[in-house]
């Protein structure tokens, strides 16, 4: 059995993968903000837990995977005003607007997406036990804030000095009534034009850190495997989340953090606050294909800064590109004979390296170097002639076992091309037997006006779909 170790951010430490319950490996993270299109930084850090899950899944692990989607806060309420519409609404759409982008994206859909707006009840309980418990106080307007001296490992994750953190912290106006400016609200009582809940604890709406605690513990218990998010969530989002979760349980939170490092854009974090962002969408208009994005943001390993650029992104189509002509290469291979007796032995030493690679904190750009060198000896046993169809069979096979980890191989071509296209390539097929270059010509260019670009192999015509590659 291999052994997965990752790094985590509490410890410092990079440690053996050992799940807390026989029944398998429970993942929480840190999910959209629905008021507005994600980003691709945001996008980023969805994509490495995608690449988690895919990997442990992968290794035989059953995974639990649930991601919040924050559907109410400042935010959202400020954004809905602006818009004139429901927040219900504004969120609805952008809710849907972020599978759309994940599943361009190929992200491995959540087993739980819970919402805030459908977990007060959760919420109002885990309040309800953290006043009983004197380590949450209320104050005039309704609003119940989080006592942080009642706390005293609060800072150990973001490795804070207790006395001199959140000073610096702008402090709302709403929130002048704390006991202590580092008290961090759980509940915010009512005001007008904001949506409002009737609950035991009063009227009112929860507090953004609240919820990620009661819905992890609601739908994976009150101590759980892993837990990620952005670095920029380290303080105070996640700090919240462990004071909160293990005061009302007195149980250990989390076994272990990951942290996603920040995606830069001409020299600077991606945040709305600095205005460099790009949406998946922009991206994508702009002619770089969803698995090309989709490879730039994995491409990098997961804790260290990932600059986003034309090059990053050409070079990830590069790599799509290459990955794509093995496929299409070995799906149209033919050859008759005896086989190639080291092909198992490659393609087996290519699958150990990819996992161990993996295996070690998620490291992609060693797996991704594993992958493409398995590529390279591939592709020389193409040329060679040395495979049989029988052993292209079985190397495509391996190369698609890998991409159930890395997902951005294209998808296998069952059903060929649709009934025009195919007589296109029929009769072009038929102009080359008859020697008619001029015609043979002409059909290829036609193909290509429709996406789909023709080669001439030993094996007869090879095409693939150009848009797959690149919209541009
Ligand atoms: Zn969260």
């Amino acid at each position: 059995m291999s052994e997965v170790r990752l790094h985590d951010t509490l410890t410092g430490a990079t440690r053996p993968l050992v799940p807390l319950r026989a029944d398998g490996v429970r993942i929480y993270s840190c999910g959209p903000t629905v008021y507005g299109p994600a980003h691709i930084g945001n996008f980023r850090s969805f994509l490495f837990a995608d690449l988690l899950v895919r990997h442990l899944r992968w290794r035989g692990y059953t995974v639990t995977w649930v991601m919040n989607i924050t559907d109410v806060d400042d935010k959202i309420i400020r954004g809905a005003a602006a818009a004139g519409e429901a927040i219900g609404e504004l969120t609805a759409r952008y809710l849907e607007r972020f599978l759309v982008d994940a599943d361009t994206l190929r992200m491995t859909r959540p087993d739980v997406l819970p919402r805030a707006t459908e977990h007060i009840d959760e919420i109002v309980a885990l309040i309800e036990t953290l006043l009983e418990h004197g380590h949450a106080y209320r104050t005039d307007d309704g609003s119940i804030f989080f006592r942080l001296s009642s706390w005293p490992a609060y800072g150990r994750l973001a490795r804070l000095d207790p006395e001199g953190m959140r000073v610096g912290e702008r402090v709302e106006a709403d929130e002048y009534g704390k006991d202590d400016v580092r008290d961090f609200a759980l509940w915010k009582g009512p005001k007008p034009g904001e949506p409002s809940w009737s609950t035991p604890i009063g009227e009112g709406r929860p507090g953004w850190h609240i919820e990620c605690s009661a819905m992890s513990m609601a739908h994976l218990g009150p101590s759980f495997d892993i837990h990620t998010g952005g670095v920029d969530l380290i303080f105070p989002h996640h700090e919240d989340e462990i004071a909160q979760s293990e005061a009302a349980t007195g149980q250990p939170f989390v076994e272990t953090w990951l942290h996603c490092a920040h995606l830069r854009a001409s020299g600077s974090k991606m945040a709305k606050s600095t205005g460099n962002i790009a949406r998946v969408g922009e991206v994508l208009d702009a002619g770089v294909s969803p698995r090309a994005l989709r490879y730039a943001l994995l491409a990098v390993h997961y804790r260290a800064g990932l600059d986003h650029s034309d090059e990053s992104l050409a070079a990830a189509g590069a790599a799509v590109a290459r990955l794509d002509a093995v496929v299409r290469a070995l799906e149209t291979y033919r050859e008759d004979g005896h086989g190639d007796s080291t092909l198992e032995g490659a393609l087996q030493a290519g699958r150990a390296a990819f996992g161990e690679a993996l295996d070690d904190d998620l490291n992609i750009s060693a797996g991704l170097a594993a992958l493409f060198e398995l590529v390279r000896d591939l592709n020389r046993r193409i040329e060679g002639r040395t495979l049989s169809t029988d052993d292209a069979s079985q190397a495509l096979a391996a190369l698609r076992d890998l991409d159930r980890v890395i997902g951005v191989l294209p998808e296998p071509e069952a059903d060929g091309l649709d009934g025009e296209l195919q007589t296109l390539l029929d009769e072009r097929a038929a102009a080359r037997a008859a020697r008619d270059w001029a015609a043979s010509d002409r059909l290829r260019d036609e193909l290509a006006d429709r996406g789909i670009a023709v080669e001439d192999t030993r094996d007869g015509q090879r095409w693939h779909r150009i848009a797959e590659v690149s919209r541009g």
